[in-house]
């Protein structure tokens, strides 16, 4: 390892990841240091790695349209085979609940349209062709578990869904981490893993690089926090946490996996199923499983972490209330007795939607609060980040300026003022993992 870069990147994950590629594409000499012992081994490794359209910002679903292309595209794109294999994209197809959390589709719909994502309209009498055994009772506004109302039908319909063919899933986060980790080496990238950063070192009013647990000096005039569920951390260490108007902190996040109702390949028929009105999501597991995840539901208990490295990871009653909401759906799901599946954290911002920009201190930028649902985003956000850093390395006052990124798929340019550290509480936003 050097100890001089032009830009050191805090954390290895599949966003850290993407912005070295993409910096070093740009000819930039990067150095990712991670504490943990390979790239991916963070929240990323936790991740559903679901890839689906449906945002409530016209924003969200241009930045997922457009990380679509590039899981597509995956082996061009890296210009480099990993000797460990390539993830890949399983295009399952996602069927999207109608809701009065989501407003019916009725904004999705139009950024879908806007964004040339085909959909079909589902009516609630042909939901029996998607889901096995479905139960078409409307269960919104949801309950917590202890609540004695928890699984009684609030209406006897819901009001339908859309089925968006061009969703899935990737097949394996960490691989697909490890994939862009080779493709950044091979365009002069440097990583080193089981290595902290304990301090941000400053020089002349800007940042000058970091400092490692051991005490190595690694000097650079651009440092990059992307060390999800610890970038408050990082943030702080850098001091400029206290002037920013959104803020990010650390929540816990359970996932489970059941096994699929009798007599079901879910695993090889199953797809995404985005469920607001029982407040879950789901997609296939290897094994034959559902594997269950949270939309994060008004009345259920936010679990957040005040030290991302020594929480409670064990299922607790949220892991439990999933699954009975799925087993609400799905009607001959099983409920097995003994908890499996993942517990790890989302790094979520107060609106639930990123923050990806520089900060108070000149060289010292970041790609944080990703809130559960910027896996699907990660080589977007690497190209977008590259191209602000170096729009402001070169001299952009991106707060009063906001560097424009043109989308290279989808052909159009998003304004990255959007997810500016200092936005107001964008109201628009779910407040869910949905963004
Ligand atoms: C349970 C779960 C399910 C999810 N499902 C989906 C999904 O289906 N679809 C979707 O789009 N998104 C999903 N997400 C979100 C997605 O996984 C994350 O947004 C993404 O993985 C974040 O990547 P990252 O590189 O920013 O962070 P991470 O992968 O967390 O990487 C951060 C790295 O920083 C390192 N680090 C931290 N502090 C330091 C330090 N001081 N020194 C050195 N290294 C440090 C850590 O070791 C870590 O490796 C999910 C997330 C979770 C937790």
């Amino acid at each position: 390892m050097q100890k001089k870069y032009d830009a050191v990147i805090i954390g290895s994950g599949v966003i850290g990841c993407g912005v070295a590629f993409e910096m070093a594409k740009r000819g930039y000499k990067t150095l990712n240091v991670d504490k943990l012992g390979d790239a991916g081994m963070g929240s990323t490794s936790g991740s559903c790695a679901i890839i689906r359209f449906h945002y409530s910002t016209a924003e969200g679903v241009a930045m997922a349209r457009e990380g679509y292309y590039y899981w597509l595209d995956w082996p061009k794109y890296l210009e480099k085979r990993d000797p460990d294999g390539m993830a890949t994209f399983r295009n399952t197809g996602a069927l999207v609940i109608k809701t009065p959390v989501n407003k019916n589709l009725a904004r999705v719909k139009t950024a879908l349209n806007e964004f040339g994502v085909g959909y079909l309209e589902v009516e609630p009498e042909d939901l029996h062709h998607y889901i096995p055994n479905v139960n078409l009772a409307s269960y919104f506004p949801q309950k917590w578990v202890d609540d004695p109302e928890f699984g009684q039908p609030t209406a006897h319909r819901i009001n339908g869904a859309l089925w968006v063919p061009e969703s899935g899933y990737i097949s394996d986060p960490k691989l697909s981490t490890h994939n862009v980790m080779v493709a950044a080496r091979a365009k002069g990238a440097d990583f080193v893993f089981k290595a902290e950063v304990t301090d941000i070192l400053r020089k002349d009013g800007r940042t000058a690089g970091v400092r490692l647990a051991d005490g190595t000096k690694i000097e650079a005039p651009v440092v990059v926090n992307v060390a999800g569920p610890h970038s408050y951390v990082i943030n702080r260490m850098a001091g400029v946490e206290e002037s920013m108007n959104i803020k990010t902190r650390p929540m816990k996040q359970e996932v489970a996996h059941v096994p699929a109702p009798e007599g079901v390949d879910w695993e090889r028929d199953g797809y995404m199923l985005s469920d607001g009105d029982i407040g879950c999501y789901s997609r296939p597991e290897v094994g034959n499983y559902f594997l269950i995840g949270s939309e994060d539901p008004e009345c259920d208990p936010r679990l957040w972490v005040d030290n991302p490295d020594d929480y409670d990871m064990n299922f607790t009653d949220q892991y439990k209330c999933m699954v009975m909401r799925e087993a609400m759906r799905v009607s001959d799901l099983r409920v097995p007795n003994q908890y499996q599946g993942v517990v790890d954290l989302y790094d979520c911002s107060d609106d639930w939607i990123p923050i990806y920009d520089k900060s108070d201190l000149p060289g010292f930028y970041m790609a944080v609060g990703t809130s559960g649902n910027q896996y699907k985003n990660a080589p977007v956000v690497g190209a977008m980040m590259a191209g602000l850093i170096d729009s402001c390395e070169q001299g952009r006052d991106h707060d009063s300026d906001p560097f424009q990124f043109y989308l290279k798929y989808t052909r159009r340019t998003l304004d990255v003022g959007f997810y500016s550290r200092n936005r107001e509480i964008n109201t628009d936003s779910s407040f869910s993992v949905i963004g």
